[in-house]
């Protein structure tokens, strides 16, 4: 009977597939019917658009600016700079997705098919890094959503984002789940003799049909340890964000993926738990009882059992929830994970970041 469900679960997760995107429901996010064509700070979008072959529609914003002061969790108070307001990556856990009803449009499938990208991201960075108030901290690149994401192929704002960085000796940590960082490793390579980079390789689950089922357009899990294994090769410090761990689905993976980045030559790995906010809990629900019919009511169990007993919680800190019985387990598995394959701390001879150092322009590099 267990196998019989077990092969189930497997063809209902391919079934889930829709044209490589996920498959989510347009719930109504409350704000859905406005579409805002100014957003509250003043910044716009164009009413032009582009289409690309795979159906993606690509929007271009013009915001005030580019970076963000937000307080982490784990790394406290920090700069984050994304270039696109949405995700083509498309996971159906992802956070991101709330921040998308506020510009007028749904949190479900128009998430990952509609993306709004900042036009004037590199003029505003460029701008920012030359001001006499700006310090030289460490920003984060892809806080909240992906800096390779698809349209990267297309845009390269992430690319021409790294050249000014170079430029200015700007130190940033690079978050994606996407293989095509390498191909701007002839920047990343100036940056990690600086001491400028650290590229965190964000992995969920080594399982393909679970990866394309939870997040469907991110690099397979193979390309994901390639990118850890050239980047190290070249010099480049990277790191592995084990993210989310959703308790029943991914948990029991812990060890096989810290052996996996570890042997692929990541330095050190961080992780967080599965917090679901605001809508994003009614699209995981939704998602995991087609998805996962038969295990679904478990898993959900699960989550808000790790959560503190509720399903959705708004709160960021709970994204290392050791306060539950569960939270505290899979938190113990990840440290001794962690001692066992090596990943507390940079083994390479890498130089620390150069935080809070501002630097004149190297005007010749380019
Ligand atoms: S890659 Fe990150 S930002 Fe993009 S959909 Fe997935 S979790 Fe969200």
């Amino acid at each position: 009977m267990y196998i019989i469900i077990m092969l189930l679960d497997k063809n209902i997760v391919k079934l889930s597939n829709f044209n490589g995107r996920s498959f989510q429901p347009s719930i109504d996010n409350g704000l859905s019917n406005h579409h805002l064509k100014d957003f509250w700070d003043g910044s716009y979008f164009d009413e032009e658009f582009f289409i690309t072959s795979d159906n993606t529609k690509l929007v271009p914003t013009h915001p005030k600016s580019i970076l963000n002061r937000i307080n982490d969790p784990d790394m406290g108070p920090v700069w984050s700079m994304n270039p696109y307001h949405s995700c083509e990556n498309g996971c159906v856990y992802c956070y991101a997705r709330i921040a998308h009803k506020y510009l007028g449009d749904y949190a479900g499938h128009n998430f990952d098919k509609s993306i709004l990208y900042k036009s004037n991201a590199v003029e505003l960075l460029e701008h920012k890094l030359k001001s006499n108030s700006w310090k030289g901290e460490k920003i984060i690149i892809s806080g909240n959503t992906d800096c390779y994401q698809p349209a990267e192929h297309k845009l390269k704002i992430t690319r021409r984002l790294l050249e000014v960085c170079l430029k200015y000796n700007q130190p940033v940590v690079i978050v994606t789940k996407n293989a095509l960082v390498c191909r701007d490793i002839d920047i990343l390579k100036k940056m990690a003799v600086k001491g400028l980079v650290e590229v965190c390789m964000s992995i969920t689950t080594l399982d393909e049909d679970l990866r394309r089922a939870l997040e469907p357009r991110t690099s397979s899990s193979k390309n994901k340890l390639k990118v850890i294994r050239t980047l190290s090769e070249h010099g480049i410090l990277v790191s592995v964000l084990l993210a989310p761990i959703i308790p029943g689905l991914n948990s029991d993976e812990i060890f096989k993926i810290c052996e996996a980045v570890s042997n692929a030559g990541a330095s050190f790995l961080n992780h967080t738990l599965l917090r679901l906010n605001g809508t994003t809990a009614l699209l995981f629900e939704n998602w995991i009882h087609k998805t996962f019919p038969f295990k679904a009511s478990r898993i959900l169990h699960q989550i808000a059992e790790a959560q503190g007993g509720s399903l959705n919680k708004d709160d960021s800190s709970n994204r290392r929830n050791k306060s539950s019985a569960l939270g505290q387990t899979i938190h113990q598995q990840v440290r001794l994970a962690k001692n066992k394959y090596q990943l507390n701390k940079p083994r390479r001879n890498v130089t620390p970041l150069k935080l809070g150092i501002k630097q004149t322009p190297q005007l010749n590099l380019f």
